[in-house]
């Protein structure tokens, strides 16, 4: 069946985007469809037309296919032009309840924006995107989709030569804070404001009419981002790679690269190879929320206001309140994940302590097993301050605690010696721990002990890569 394809990004924001062609995969093989997935967008696919679409061999009917340009901050470093280097947009999806969204492929070849890059991706990391998006999804994290990863049939090189892949990507929009950056870094306000009034009438289109819009734009990006990043927090997700290209809009996770879940919590614990620094470790994503919306606010400054300083202090201001957002947006998490009914003024300490006393102890199953806290012990080495902040928090919490925490706390995330021996197996041709894992991670408040517990010791200091 076809699938309608709209363009409005390519009609109303020229000079953003490339006209490319996706490269056909010599040998494509279907390894896994979300039908689930397709139904929500209102789409039926057949696996025979998900592996010939989305390997390139033919572009479902309707797709014009562009590679979009952005800049971004890496590792605090800027970059006037990234763009699309190994992605193909080839359209948007309107479903039958009205949302827009973008179909992409990724992985799916060379653009004039691949900057030595060989526009591919391997199979591990497109099925890893797969997995953690889905994951995410199931937890209720906003949060890019994952239509299909067709293998191609092709050698990518790395360190080794590894099987390749093209992941089909579902997103409300691939607008990014670097998409913003690009534009401005030209000092092309004409196209700035065309992009911001785009994104708005896409993403906030009730913001239309008001005055002062782009400030409220300003405001409602801090809010996606501020109650995003806090959701990460609670479920002890490390993004990884948290620069401003990888930083979507709409609010959603995008750009699965060397993202992990931290299993004992460790605030400074980060999982990227690159990461020397710990720029994006687990307790500072926070503080990089903040850096890169400020990275935003810049860009808008010439739309806000015709004065520049006024311009600047009303921007300033709303980037002064992030801070006190975001605890807010992290407190409610908090709240619910300890199963506390209204607000106290000690909430905040509660929290706080919580964090203190578990230093090390495995952050998803200590939240989980709040719920039967004679179960907790053997997660902690010291269980001294712990067992003196559960009669806080019991105190505290009262009537029917354990089934609230039970309903917030996942049991099952997507441990990373798991994902580690799905992707493994699947490199070697061999989806079944992919799928079992899949499985698990799409209804993660149901108890399967197999994967529930923590990396059996022996599985060291876990890395993940990107460049993938
Ligand atoms: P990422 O770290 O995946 O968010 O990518 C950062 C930038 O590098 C983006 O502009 C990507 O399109 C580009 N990029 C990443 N991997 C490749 C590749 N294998 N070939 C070409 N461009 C790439
Ligand atoms: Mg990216």
């Amino acid at each position: 069946m076809p699938i309608t394809f709209d363009h409005s990004y390519a009609r109303d924001l020229p000079g953003t985007y490339l006209r490319v062609t996706p490269d056909v995969a010599p040998a494509p093989r279907l390894l896994v469809l979300n039908q689930a997935l397709a139904a929500d967008l209102g789409i039926a696919l057949t696996e025979a037309e998900a592996t010939t679409w989305f390997s390139g061999a033919a572009l479902p009917p309707g797709a014009e296919p562009i590679a979009q340009a952005y800049a971004g901050h890496q590792f605090g470093g800027f970059s006037p032009q990234l763009g699309d280097g190994r992605a193909h947009l080839l359209g948007e999806i309107v479903t039958p309840s009205g949302q827009r969204f973008d179909l992409q492929l990724k992985g799916s070849g060379h653009t004039p924006f691949s900057r030595g890059g060989d526009g591919k991706a391997a199979v591990a990391p497109m099925l890893r995107e797969y997995l953690i998006s889905e994951a995410m999804a199931a937890l209720g994290v906003p949060t890019t989709r994952s239509l299909a990863v067709v293998a191609t049939g092709e050698t990518v090189w790395r360190e080794t030569a590894l099987p390749g892949a093209v992941l089909a990507r579902v997103a409300a929009s691939h607008i990014r804070v670097g998409t913003f950056q690009f534009l401005a870094a030209r000092g092309d306000k004409v196209r700035l404001q065309a992009l911001a009034d785009y994104t708005i009438a896409r993403h906030d289109p009730d913001l239309l009419g008001a005055n002062q819009r782009y400030l409220a734009f300003l405001d409602r990006v801090i809010d996606r981002q501020a109650r995003l990043i806090a959701q990460w927090m609670g479920l002890g997700f490390i993004h990884g790679v948290m620069n401003t290209d990888n930083m979507a809009i709409s609010g959603e996770t995008i750009d699965y690269g060397p993202c992990a879940f931290m299993e004992g919590y460790a605030p400074g614990t980060v999982f990227s190879s690159i990461d020397h620094t710990g720029r994006y470790a687990y307790a500072n994503q926070p503080l990089i929320l903040g850096w890169n919306l400020a990275r935003l606010a810049e860009t808008l400054v010439p739309l806000i206001d015709p004065d520049p300083d006024r311009a600047v202090d009303l921007a300033n201001d709303r980037l002064q309140s992030i801070a006190g957002r975001y605890r807010a947006e992290w407190l409610a998490v908090m709240r619910r994940k300890l199963g506390l009914l209204g607000a106290d003024a000690g909430d905040a300490a509660l929290a706080d302590d919580l964090l203190a006393a578990m230093q090390g102890a495995d952050w998803t199953l200590t939240f989980r097993r709040l719920a039967d806290p004679a179960t907790l012990r053997p997660l902690f080495q010291d269980f001294a301050a712990m067992e003196a902040w559960l009669s806080r928090w019991q105190a505290r919490a009262g009537e029917g605690a354990p089934e609230r925490v039970a309903k917030a706390n996942p049991a099952v995330i997507p441990r990373n010696h798991k994902v580690e021996a799905a992707l493994e197996a699947a490199t070697a041709g061999d989806m079944a721990l992919f799928h079992a894992l899949l499985a698990a991670v799409r209804t993660p408040f149901e108890e399967r002990e197999e994967f529930m517990l923590p990396a059996p010791t022996g599985f060291g200091g876990y890395v993940t890569y990107c460049g993938t």
